[in-house]
């Protein structure tokens, strides 16, 4: 009985691994296809002055044109870049992107804007990944400081000597440092004393209650001073609301996105728009 028991759960367990062992293939697949293929697109979502209100720069942010399903996000596709490996050939091709967007503005005589790209942590540990990045500079010509590397807390943690590493590298290149989704990682601001970081970006889940929960409020506060003193800018992700704009530039936050001003937009809209917020 024990024996039956034990041979059929050895082949349920060998069974589901092959189903996943082949959703895996098909990702892995289906992803190197949408490549040659060309269906990823950069869309660029503003970031604003909270003070004067003005665009500064813009978080670029991956899309996949599906012939059948349409638009695709990136919660949907980035996970299964990251489990099978193929981040790193997608994440080599955002950043191409994005340092074309910007060479296409410079060359069109375009205002210089910040954009920042997101790296994943798979990204960090390829060793190949600073050669890569210097190598793109060189092909196009741009201005390391028109360029921010967004990396989330929860990365970073991975391998904090790793990152500390390779973020003074790309600092002493000139490009800016962001720290992704602050707050969710429990790090605390100590650990991120010795990294040379620029920029943390509050994560939105501190931002979308900040009308009704004063704990929210004071995390939100706390955050902003801490980091003033560490000589770091902040930046909240995901104003959603004129409030929510209003009590963050009150609290002396530098910087905000949120579809409260605009989501993610194509290169072609992005260009086209001047969007200026009217806070009264
Ligand atoms: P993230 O880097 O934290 O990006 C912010 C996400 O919040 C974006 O979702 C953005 O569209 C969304 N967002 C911005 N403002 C608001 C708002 O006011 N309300 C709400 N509800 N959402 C808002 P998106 O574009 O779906 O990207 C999701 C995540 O996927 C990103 O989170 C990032 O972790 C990852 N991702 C996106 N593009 C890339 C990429 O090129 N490379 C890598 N490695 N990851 C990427
Ligand atoms: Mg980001
Ligand atoms: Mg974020
Ligand atoms: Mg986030």
């Amino acid at each position: 009985q024990a024996k039956l028991l034990g041979k059929n759960q050895h082949s349920f367990y060998t069974e589901s691994m092959k189903i996943r062992t082949h959703n895996l293939i098909k990702a892995e697949e289906d992803l190197s296809l949408a490549l040659q293929r060309k269906e990823f697109e950069l869309y660029f979502q503003p970031q604003f002055n909270l003070h004067t209100d003005q665009v500064f720069g813009a978080e670029a942010l991956i899309r996949w044109n599906h012939p059948e399903k349409g638009l695709v996000f990136p919660n949907d596709f980035i996970p299964l870049a990251e489990t099978t490996g193929k981040i790193v050939e997608l994440g080599y091709w955002v950043l191409e992107a994005g340092i074309a967007y910007l060479a296409k503005r410079k060359l069109e005589g375009r205002p210089d804007l910040l954009i920042h790209i997101n790296l994943s942590s798979s990204q960090l540990s390829d060793p190949n990944f600073t050669a890569l990045v210097k190598e793109l500079l060189l092909k196009y010509q741009v201005p390391t400081h028109l360029i921010g590397f967004e990396i989330t807390e929860t990365s970073i943690l991975e391998d904090v000597h790793l990152a500390r590493v390779l973020l003074q590298t790309f600092k002493d290149m000139g490009i800016c440092i962001a720290i992704d989704d602050f707050g969710t990682g429990y790090s605390s601001l100590s650990q991120l004393k010795n990294l040379p970081v620029d920029l943390l970006k509050i994560d939105r889940s501190f931002v979308m209650d900040l009308e009704n929960d004063p704990d929210d409020r004071k995390i939100v506060e706390a955050i902003i001073a801490m980091a003033h003193k560490l000589n770091i800018r902040v930046l909240a992700e995901g104003i959603e609301t004129r409030e929510q704009w209003k009590m963050l530039a009150e609290f002396q936050c530098d910087f905000g996105q949120g579809y409260y001003v605009s989501k993610a937009v194509t290169a072609e809209e992005f260009n086209q728009g001047s969007p200026i917020v009217h806070t009264d």
